[in-house]
């Protein structure tokens, strides 16, 4: 599936973000969880209106298996990653202090993006529940759903079915809300004139370098 850059509008639509035409779920084999039975969504990305702040199932676990910016998509390896996260610390990790969190990371440009767009994000950041890390070390898990929470979203209940992908932080740097820089006098992932205007008001570019 193309991992195309969308608009709405004039604002960034994250890769993982579900779209209107894609809810209702189903339980099916899916390659981003070792080819497990995973809870699942259709896949039409870009029809209908963005749900922000609600993955897609699958391009969830996609972008954290395959460590992809949960904006732009592309690799995150080698480049400074950012966790925007309400998930809070937990004292007594395996190794010590860790963060679980199912909110795919960010490059840093991506993540100022993300701030610059999203007025709920900046809210929280404000109120202190959604915190800025510089992950420095983290590993991928995949979650077993109860069959009470299978049957909640697909009628059936069924054992054995993963959710969401999350992220376990490892070692990180708490940052502040300036380290993300400013979206404008970076390389923009959205400039205007490489735009193509697509159905429903949604933009779409090719290319284009993040991070
Ligand atoms: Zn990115």
């Amino acid at each position: 599936m193309s991992r195309r850059a969308l608009y709405w509008g004039n604002v960034p639509v994250p890769y993982a973000t579900l779209w209107s035409a894609e809810e209702g779920m189903h339980v099916a084999a899916c390659q981003y969880a070792n080819g497990l039975t995973a809870l699942c969504q259709a896949s039409r990305r870009g029809q209908g209106k963005p749900v922000f702040g609600k993955p897609h199932m699958v391009r969830q676990r996609e972008v954290i298996s395959l460590s992809l910016c949960d904006l732009c998509a592309r690799p995150l390896r080698n480049t400074t990653r950012v966790s925007l996260s309400h998930a809070r610390v937990q004292p007594h990790g395996a190794e010590g202090p860790a963060v679980l969190q199912v909110e795919p990371m960010l490059h840093r440009q991506c993540a100022a993006i993300s701030m610059q767009h999203c007025p709920s994000l900046r809210r929280d950041i404000a109120a202190g529940t959604l915190h800025i890390r510089q992950v420095l070390r983290s590993r991928a898990q995949l979650a077993i759903m109860t069959p009470e929470a299978v049957e909640e979203f697909t009628g059936t209940p069924r054992s054995g079915v993963i959710g969401h992908a999350k992220i376990e932080l490892l070692e990180w740097r708490d940052r502040e809300l300036e380290w993300l820089g400013s979206p404008a006098v970076q390389p923009d992932i959205h400039q205007p004139a490489a735009r193509e205007e697509v159905a429903n008001g949604c933009w779409e570019k090719e290319g284009g370098d993040c991070g």
